[in-house]
């Protein structure tokens, strides 16, 4: 995981005495750049798991270690005991195979701890053998890797008995780099304590400042840095004005007066291109020319506009066929039936005889009979008329009707009489109602000819709505 850790970095920089390579860190740091790896621990180098080469390993003199060596655990005797035979063991060896079976290993005469003796002598001959220091050797942090022998190292040859303190004290002990944060081998520099005054100095990740925007980075990220920093001093070519790396691409977008630039009028149609110092000469001598371009831009947006409305316009219209269609179908009853039996036709001595009313399309309908005409001249006939309701017309409303008044013959089906007529109604000025003054003669009402059955009459009405429009 990234993330900007920048305090944790900076506060190995106090711990700094300042050297003559590297300057000085600011007292105020400039905004954070470094991004290091997080959730690092701070290392202390006492308790780094340096690999330590064994005692026997490291005698300056090792072919004298034979004589000094434990018969079990074949290292240099520590706290030597002896068997009764002078077989020489570490104290602590012994006791646990004396645990287990009390012999000598060596001789298998029978021992327990206390009849083992100490060797003074041994012991005085071990205390006085030389020994390398560990930190005779490189230093390595890897269990799989031996320590060699650095010549870099100390090389002071130590009594075993005085190895303990020298190595306390020992200037070629390892420590951290102060500029290295992290405890992963790859960028952890251990640095032996004499030597790392100069490597402060010279270590790839010392702080150093930009010399241009003066933040304070590693050493070794410097050269990029500087080479894209900002505040890097840069001349335009174009103006020779001296500004800042991080400000030339505004300065010639915004502000060089020796770029070429598009006329302000380039969006309405000018060709010409100027130097940003010409740019109002220009505009002001060719101020006709100019007039000219906007408007015939302006006549282009319009026209454009213009196209745009027609589409929408257009598509408006078919949206509204399309419903008016869906609308039809959903009316999809445009035909009408209507029968009205009118039983004891002749004994009815009425002017004037009235169907139920019906109604569709939210008009209300009825059929008016006059069995005697409605004038003089009709006396003879019956007067058959499809009537709208006045009373109830829909507002703005109007219908267009196909229909037919028919006089049933209810013996002979096919030889009814049949009027057809086409209306609009309400029917502008000329009475509510519509049909045949002399439908049928009186003469022909007989029970014989088949339009009276049983004293009844029966008419029918065949409606066939063709339209159907709003007047707004
Ligand atoms: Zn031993
Ligand atoms: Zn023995
Ligand atoms: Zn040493
Ligand atoms: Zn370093
Ligand atoms: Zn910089
Ligand atoms: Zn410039
Ligand atoms: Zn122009």
């Amino acid at each position: 995981m990234l993330g900007r850790v920048t305090i944790q970095f900076f506060r190995f920089f106090q711990k700094v005495s300042p050297g003559d390579s590297y300057p000085e860190a600011p007292v105020e740091f400039p905004e954070p750049t470094i991004i290091i790896k997080e959730e690092l621990e701070m290392v202390d180098p006492q308790k780094l798991e340096l690999r330590v080469l064994a005692t026997e390993d490291r005698l300056v003199h090792p072919e004298k270690s034979k004589e000094i060596t434990c018969g079990i655990c074949l290292g240099v005797l520590e706290d030597p005991m002896q068997c009764s035979n002078g077989h020489l063991f570490c104290a602590e060896c012994i006791r646990v195979s004396i645990a287990q079976k009390e012999q000598c290993p060596q001789c298998r005469c029978r021992v327990t701890f206390d009849s083992l003796s100490r060797s003074l002598f041994v012991r005085q001959y071990i205390s006085n053998l030389l020994i390398h220091c560990q930190y005779h050797y490189t230093a390595t942090l890897d269990p799989d890797q031996t320590p060699q022998p650095d010549p870099e190292g100390c090389a002071a040859q130590v009594k075993l008995c005085d190895l303990e303190q020298h190595e306390r004290v020992c200037e070629y002990s390892f420590t951290r780099c102060p500029f290295t944060y992290s405890n992963s081998h790859k960028d952890f520099h251990l640095v032996r304590k004499c030597k790392l005054e100069t490597h402060q100095k010279e270590c790839v990740l010392r702080p150093a400042i930009c010399r241009y925007c003066e933040i304070c980075i590693p050493f070794n990220t410097l050269l990029k840095h500087e080479q894209n920093c900002p505040r890097m001093p840069i001349v335009c070519d174009k103006c020779k004005l001296e500004t800042f790396k991080g400000e030339i691409v505004t300065h010639i977008e915004n502000d060089c007066e020796y770029q070429t630039i598009p006329c302000p009028f380039s969006a309405h149609g000018c060709p010409i291109t100027v130097l940003r110092k010409d740019v109002n000469d220009h505009v002001a001598k060719n101020y006709v020319q100019h007039l000219l371009y906007l408007q015939k831009s302006h006549d282009h947006q319009l026209a454009q506009q213009r196209q745009k409305f027609e589409r929408a316009l257009e598509i408006n219209h078919k949206e509204i066929n399309h419903l008016r269609k869906q609308l039809q179908s959903k009316n999809n009853d445009t035909k009408f039936s209507v029968q009205w039996t009118i039983p004891g036709f002749l004994s009815k001595k009425m002017k004037y005889l009235q169907s139920d009313p019906f109604s569709f399309y939210g008009f209300n309908w009825f059929i008016g009979l006059y069995p005697f005409g409605d004038n003089r001249e009709s006396g003879n006939y019956l007067s058959i008329y499809m009537f709208v309701d006045s009373k109830t017309l829909p507002k703005s409303k109007s219908i267009t009707l196909d229909f037919t008044i028919k006089v049933v013959n209810q013996l002979t089906p096919s030889s009814s009489v049949v009027k057809q007529f086409h209306m609009t109604f309400p029917i502008q000025g000329q009475g509510q109602g519509w049909g045949d003054r002399k439908a049928i003669s009186r003469d022909q009402i007989t029970a014989e000819s088949g339009f009276m059955l049983n004293n009844a009459v029966v008419l029918e009405l065949d409606i066939q709505v063709l339209n159907v429009s709003w007047v707004l």
